[in-house]
């Protein structure tokens, strides 16, 4: 392509309102402009990474044996009725009304249009397994669109959903997808992790996040310092193990007093009045599971997992008491809720607090704690379980050496369904002996356009982005300096067309422009790979090579032009682990 004809509209300043470097460098190149909040026109740059990244995403799913389908983008309501989404899936999902007054949506996801294709369709065990996928125009309503691709209300998705007969083939369907998306990440040169992630329901090994690792990343992830032993995980997922040592909660503790504690609400007051550790302290936290009064107990030095208490009690939607529920269930306000008296159906406790005694808690009383506590004796505890969240001084959870914290993008997510979907839609097949089953789905998503905003996060300096070839959109830009100089321009064109011959995507900026604006646009549309012809060295028979990473600069000879350009491009894709 030559850049006189083509269309990179570039930006001197960072748009105001782009807050991470890789919208302001999509914007500023001239690769993506805003339609409306968090809906996006993919101009010509932009689009060609996106298609690079569907590209290597499709040939991964190809040779893992997915097959691909388009599904519409407009959905019918009654499909989200029969699975109970519709209700449950709240405002993300954009819901409309056609003509005659039916309910629609815009997809967000396909589980129900693709189970509602499946179970018409497919109707022996003969016909499993069978894993269907598409690249598709997704919409979210989401609650604070942002970050340019990162996270827009209209986006681009891979989603694949795999249907199977029996457990065994639906752990062969999910290790596959897990692989193929390996395989792909590895491909795309991007730094990512694949980490343990709350799977629900369904509890297992059975859903892992694919993390492109980011300083700006939103999720943060526990990560082994042991690359041996490899335990990564989401921080809602990542397992705490309860500490050596023996139970505690009969163990001799002086006699439960109540003290005085006025105007004392949060940890820190209570903590600083008493002189005590915040470790000493007893921090009771009230939630309403499913309309039930429960009461979640750990350390007050750490932070309740509310993914693992919702687990634990096996509920839909938990949600933090109110200041009425509070009142009703502790008889005093906010501040002082103790598990001593507590009017709930199920006091649950962090394993950790098993092994001591003699806590100090809210007395469920104005203005009081109590001191001496203990929770064999002076509480009843439904149950003792892995309830807070990972600490970066904690051990690991696998091989107790060191974790270390870490800032990832999730790009992607493989999540085993089970039945959930085709139980309420009744999808089944007819096993070996004649009787009806229910299928067993898994579902596998990217997110391809957050793909490319991703490899930018992870890859830029002050100058512009700096693309990972294999997803770049043109692997190579080509400068021609001297433009009145019709020999330079004759020999660029020469090279243009030869690199084109060879099959390089390469973009050819013979623009009349001063070679400060062609060096820096080349900067900012950041491709790899940076070939410069001015009048010098043509003369001296040579063209400069840049790598737009490190900079590093090379003479590559003009006789034998090809021969040299391939050894080099060899060497700037090995950088990047690449092929
Ligand atoms: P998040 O927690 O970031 O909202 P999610 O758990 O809702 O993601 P999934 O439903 O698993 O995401 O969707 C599959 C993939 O689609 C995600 O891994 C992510 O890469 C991408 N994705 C999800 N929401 C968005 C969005 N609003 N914009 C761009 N990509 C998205
Ligand atoms: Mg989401």
């Amino acid at each position: 392509m030559r850049l006189s004809r083509y269309y990179v509209p570039t930006l001197k300043e960072d748009p105001a309102e782009a807050e991470v470097v890789s919208h302001k460098l999509l914007m500023r190149a001239g690769m993506i402009r805003k339609l409306t909040s968090g809906i996006y026109t993919y101009l010509p740059l932009g689009l060609r990474a996106l298609n690079k990244v569907a590209g290597i995403l499709r040939e991964e799913m190809n040779r893992a044996g997915a097959v691909e389908i388009l599904m519409p983008s407009v959905q019918p309501g009654d499909l989200w009725k029969e699975t109970g989404r519709w209700d449950f899936y709240g405002k993300e999902l954009l819901r409309i009304k056609d003509r005659h007054d039916r309910d629609y949506c815009l997809g967000p996801t396909h589980e129900e249009v693709v189970t509602d294709l499946v179970r018409g369709e497919i109707k022996s065990y003969k016909q499993l397994p069978i894993n269907l996928y598409q690249i598709q125009t997704k919409f979210r309503d989401e609650i604070r669109p942002r970050f340019g691709l990162m996270r827009g209300r209209e986006f681009v998705m891979k989603d694949a959903y795999s249907f199977d007969k029996d457990e065994a083939g639906a752990e062969a369907s999910y290790r596959a997808m897990f692989e193929a998306y390996t395989k792909a990440f590895q491909r795309l040169g991007l730094k990512f992790r694949a980490v343990q992630a709350d799977s629900g329901a369904i509890g297992g090994d059975f859903s892992h996040e694919f993390m492109v690792l980011a300083a700006t990343g939103e999720d943060t992830i526990a990560v082994c310092r042991d690359a041996k032993c490899g335990f990564a995980a989401n921080l809602e997922k990542a397992k705490v193990n309860k500490p050596a040592g023996d139970c505690a909660c009969a163990a001799a503790c002086p006699a439960l007093e109540t003290v005085s504690t006025p105007g004392t609400h949060t940890v820190e007051e209570v903590c600083a009045f008493l002189r005590i550790e915040p470790k000493a302290l007893i921090k009771t936290l009230l939630f309403d599971a499913d309309g039930k009064a429960v009461a979640a107990l750990v350390r007050g030095d750490r932070q309740l997992n509310e993914v693992k208490f919702k687990n634990l009690l096996k509920c839909n939607d938990l949600k933090l008491a109110d200041e009425a529920q509070v009142r009703a269930w502790t008889g005093a306000p906010v501040g002082f809720a103790g598990p001593v008296g507590l009017k709930v159906e199920g006091v649950y406790a962090d394993h950790e607090l098993c092994c001591a005694t003699d806590w100090v808690a809210g007395a469920n009383a104005a203005d009081a704690h109590v001191k001496h506590l203990s929770l064999g004796r002076d509480a009843k505890v439904a149950a003792f379980a892995d309830l807070r969240v990972i600490e970066p001084t904690d051990p690991c959870p696998e091989c107790g050496g060191p974790i270390d914290f870490t800032k990832g993008i999730e790009v992607g997510h493989v999540f085993k369904l089970g039945l959930k979907y085709s139980k309420a839609m009744q999808t089944t097949f007819l096993d070996e002996n004649g009787k009806e089953q229910l299928m067993i789905m898994g579902c596998y998503g990217i997110g391809v356009s957050r793909i490319v905003a991703s490899a930018i996060e992870q890859n830029n300096d002050d100058k512009g982005p700096i693309f990972p070839p294999s997803i770049a959109p043109f692997e190579v830009s080509l400068l021609s300096l001297g433009a009145k100089e019709p020999e330079v321009l004759d020999k660029a064109a020469e090279l243009y067309e030869e690199l084109r011959g060879m099959g390089v995507d390469v973009l050819y900026d013979d623009r009349d422009e001063r070679p400060g604006v062609k060096f820096n646009d080349a900067d900012l549309m950041g491709f790899p790979m940076q070939l410069v012809l001015g009048g010098k060295g043509l003369k001296a028979g040579i063209i400069e090579a840049k790598d737009r990473k490190t900079g590093e600069r090379k003479e590559l000879p003009l006789a034998g032009f090809g021969e040299a350009f391939a050894a080099w491009r060899k060497e700037i894709w090995r950088s990047w682990g690449l092929e």
